[in-house]
């Protein structure tokens, strides 16, 4: 693994944990050598991991949207940074740059990317894995949703196991490295 994606909130959350992990994940992929690609954002949880990634010495990529550029004040000094077109490209170019899929604590946007990337993994478009870090409990109730979609027949175990879910983000990444993609078919009904 070269380089992991982290999709976060966009807002610093309610609680101070939240800050406090994207700290924690930013210098931890760091230390590792791994890089951090990330939407490009100076706001909320995504500028906190981003910040501390480069504080620690760690390549940062930002790939973000001309539609965000505007909001933007480039106080971030990135490795890279690539404006692309549309939410769309900017999500296909963040899978192709990264190796694993990490999401901390977000709203909508941190939840489309992040199940656009488990949903990929499931069609066998890519072989990466991909997680949440449950910091402060904050996907307990996604947890158990994955779990119940498994028990009502829409997911099979072997999906639903493919979507990690760990508290701390040296699990997660120890996980990663060890990641085997399932051996099921992908096709729907099979
Ligand atoms: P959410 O989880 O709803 O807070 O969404 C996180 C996502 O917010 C990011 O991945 C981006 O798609 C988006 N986003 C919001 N504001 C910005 C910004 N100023 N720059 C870049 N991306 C942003």
């Amino acid at each position: 693994m070269k380089r992991i994606a982290v999709y976060c909130g966009s807002n610093f959350g309610a609680r101070p944990e939240y800050e406090s992990v994207a700290t924690e994940v930013g210098a931890h992929l760091a230390q590792k050598g791994l890089g951090v690609v990330f939407g490009g954002g100076s706001v909320g949880l995504m500028g906190v991991v981003a910040r501390a990634a480069l504080d620690a010495g760690g390549e940062v990529i930002g790939v973000m949207p001309e539609m965000f550029k505007e909001l933007e004040d480039d106080s971030l000094e990135l490795t890279e940074m690539h404006i692309v077109d549309s939410m769309h490209t900017r999500k296909a170019m963040m899978a192709d740059l990264a190796d694993g899929f990490i999401a901390l604590p977000g709203g909508l946007g941190t939840m489309d990317e992040i199940f656009e990337i488990a949903t990929w993994g499931q069609l066998e478009i890519h072989n990466k894995p991909a997680g949440f870090l449950n910091t402060a409990g904050y996907y307990n109730g996604l947890k158990s949703f994955l779990d119940h979609m498994v028990t009502e027949g829409f997911v099979k175990a072997e999906h639903r196991n493919m979507v990690m879910v760990e508290a701390n983000i040296a699990d997660l990444i120890d996980r990663f490295e060890n990641y085997q993609p399932p051996q099921v078919s992908k096709l729907i009904g099979q």
